[in-house]
């Protein structure tokens, strides 16, 4: 076929395609519009879950009489002139390409009415065409219909999920943006599923008790506004006590400027804040919001404006973390590791156990270079804090063992501490080995070199188990189906939502398959691109399978442990970047006792 400009009628499309994916996405930009456009108040009614009807109110200014038929031209928009525009975007729109795509697939009527006008608009557009454009007379604001969603695209009818599930879409949709803007009161009516509605009182707690109740509301904990210069960015919002915890992210949102973003790094310096106040795979609630810059944060990486890039990431992860740890050692301390009773301790604590937080003593070798240790580090884990163990912060010489290297010596075990830590000597000194963390490291290493071989060893289980996907992973788990195959899992539909686990990676050994295969599926469905499926998977494996803290652990257990330990290519860390032990050197045992 010769190479021919697509005709526009074909180009919007493919264009509709792109931005409007489902009902959900029509009713994310056009609350964008809303909030655009200056509304303190907007009503969503749904019907049939968006196909059938999207209605959406608001008081904003109202388009201009002579603007309104520009407004459903592609690439036409208020919001942006010229390209510099596009590196400071303030708007939640930019692109002028809402009302075009949402009308080329549906019958839109738009009613609106400027505000510095006495007169309405009323303008209909079917499949692309305009089949009416008229004044009326209306209220300031505007009210768009949008009917029969996608009724020209069969093929994309088709990929859209039950009436119930696309509904739930759109109130996610809505109950963020709720979030994002407490002084705007938004109301959802469907047919089908829970009304909701904010107070619009500018409170984010009251919007919380909306979205998840009011018990959950009342326990969230407040990040306070960091007091910081512009140029910073300022975290602030809610965030849930280590005690209400959740299976899943899906009560995790962050904004930054008031946009709904979704960003794996961002989710990682919240959940690495609550390490060690948390269970494995259990995720804390949240409302983070984080006001930076305009200029420093780029939200025209992604169609859908959901994903953006940050200019300064490190500073912006090291924010969040710093933002949530603040508020969970305010709300709930947690022991501080005593340094020193004698009198003979380093001059002063470091920075971090003056915080409270126990587990940021330094590992005694410099972080792994993975790329979840480089995530780690950007998390503000262990980048820098190489030189804050006690014989350093004193001043002393390093003793050779403290050295950037990352071979253990051989160790043997003395017993078992508090049913989490395993205290070993070694020829310099004394170790606290911590047993999760340890154990989680050898796994993750085991894993991932029987991933990346796409070599597993397939445990058959006697007796299936059968787990409930939703419909995210259910997607991706037939999409995917080679990956999740090659890492050992061997899964099957079982009617419905229901899939039959017949066979698990052998390291998995006696952890829960469904749990182990869900955290899988969760990770693959946050994308990101900084760590291979090989990594992922890995890590989520050995979540799974490593032993817990409060493990009674035989002697035998513990020696063989700390074996694999120091077989491990990194064993200072656990995947997550945390330090596996700590080192108490000869020197500095011999000062804490005033032996020198
Ligand atoms: P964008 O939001 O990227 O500018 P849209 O296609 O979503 O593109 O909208 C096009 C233009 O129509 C906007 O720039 C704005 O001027 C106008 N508009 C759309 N919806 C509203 C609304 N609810 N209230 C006021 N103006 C609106
Ligand atoms: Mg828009």
């Amino acid at each position: 076929m010769p190479i021919r400009l697509l005709r526009p009628d074909v180009s919007s499309k493919i264009a509709a395609g792109e931005v409007i994916e489902r009902p959900a996405s029509a009713v994310k930009e056009l609350i964008e519009n809303s909030l655009d456009a200056g509304a303190t108040r907007i009503s969503v009614e749904v019907r049939g879950g968006g196909s059938e009807l999207i209605r959406i109110s608001d008081n904003g200014v109202g388009i201009p009489s002579d603007e309104v038929s520009l407004a459903f031209q592609r690439f036409a928009t208020s919001k942006v002139n010229s390209a510099d525009d596009l590196d400071g975007i303030k708007t939640l729109g930019f692109r002028g390409e809402a009302l075009p795509s949402i009308s080329a697939v549906s019958r839109v009527t738009l009613v609106t009415r400027y505000e510095r006008e006495s007169e309405g608009t009323r303008f209909e557009v079917h499949d692309g065409d305009v089949v009416s454009h008229e004044p009326a007379g209306a209220p300031t604001g505007t009210t768009i219909t949008v009917r029969q969603l996608f009724r020209n695209l069969p093929a994309r009818q088709k990929f859209l999920k039950t009436i119930g599930t696309e509904t739930s879409r759109i109130q996610i949709a809505v109950t963020r943006y709720a979030l994002a803007y407490p002084e705007v009161r938004f109301e959802l009516n469907p047919d089908k599923g829970r009304r909701f509605a904010s107070p619009g009182t500018g409170d984010l707690r009251s919007v919380v008790a909306a979205v998840y109740g009011l018990q959950n509301a009342e326990g969230m904990l407040d990040m306070s506004p960091t007091e910081v210069d512009e140029s910073s960015p300022m975290v602030w919002g809610l965030v849930s006590p280590p005690s209400m915890d959740r299976a899943n992210r899906s009560y995790i949102c962050f904004f930054v400027n008031r946009r709904w973003v979704q960003n794996r790094f961002l989710s990682f310096a919240l959940e690495q804040a609550y390490h060690g106040f948390m269970a494995e795979r259990r995720f804390p609630m949240g409302v983070v919001n984080i006001n930076m810059p305009y200029e420093d944060v780029d939200v025209n990486a992604h169609p859908a404006k959901a994903e953006v890039r940050f200019r300064r990431e490190n500073q912006i992860f090291g924010a969040v973390q710093q933002a949530v740890r603040q508020a969970l050692i305010t709300h709930s301390p947690v022991p501080e590791v005593q340094r020193s009773a004698s009198g003979h301790a380093p001059p002063t604590a470091s920075p971090q156990s003056a915080s409270g937080a126990f587990w940021l003593t330094a590992p005694f070798s410099r972080p792994s270079t993975s790329e979840r240790a480089r995530l780690a580090e950007i998390a503000g884990w262990t980048g820098g804090h190489e030189n804050r163990q006690p014989s350093n912060a004193a001043g002393a010489p390093v003793p050779e063992p403290l050295a950037p290297r990352n071979a253990l010596p051989v160790l043997r075990v003395l017993g078992q501490v508090q049913t989490t830590y395993i205290a070993a000597e070694g020829p310099d000194g004394m170790y606290l080995i911590d047993q999760h963390a340890a154990h989680e490291r050898v796994m993750f290493e085991r894993v991932r070199a029987e991933a990346t071989a796409r070599n597993p060893e397939v445990q058959s289980l006697l007796e299936p188990a059968i787990v409930q996907l939703n419909p995210e992973h259910q997607e991706l788990l037939e999409t995917q189906r080679e990956i999740v195959g090659s890492l050992g899992f061997a899964v099957e539909p079982f009617g419905g939502d229901s899939f039959l686990i017949r066979g698990v990676p052998a390291l998995l050994g006696e952890a829960d398959p469904a749990g182990a295969l869900v955290g899988i599926l969760d990770l693959m469905a946050e994308g990101g691109g900084f760590e291979s499926w090989e990594e992922r998977a890995a890590y989520s494996i050995a979540c799974h399978s490593a032993i817990r803290a409060g493990k009674v652990l035989s002697h035998q257990e513990m020696m063989e442990l700390t074996r694999q330990l120091e077989d491990c290519a990194q064993p200072n860390t656990c995947p997550h970047g945390r330090p596996t032990m700590i080192h108490l050197s000869s020197v500095h045992l011999e000062r804490e006792f005033g032996r020198t």
